[in-house]
């Protein structure tokens, strides 16, 4: 698994729709390669923070700085 290929599979591990053998090629990839696991730690937190929070409209500043890093 590449880089790229890493990234398109992080959205669906997140929402757990991948097959066993894709978690684990996964897994494998996030753990030798730091940037990709920096970028699953951001789509979890994500994730978490839209559940936690889907009803309020305060967002941490922190959190809010480092979207605009991820999607500028
Ligand atoms: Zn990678």
């Amino acid at each position: 698994m590449n880089c790229s290929d890493c990234k398109d599979k992080l959205d669906r591990y997140v929402d757990r729709e991948l097959n066993n053998t894709e978690v684990l090629e996964l897994k494998l990839h996030l753990e030798g390669c730091p940037p990709c696991a920096d970028h699953y730690e951001f789509q979890a937190h994500l994730k978490r923070l839209v559940k936690v929070s889907c009803d309020r409209d305060k967002v941490p500043a922190a959190f809010r700085e480092k979207l605009r890093q991820i999607l500028l």
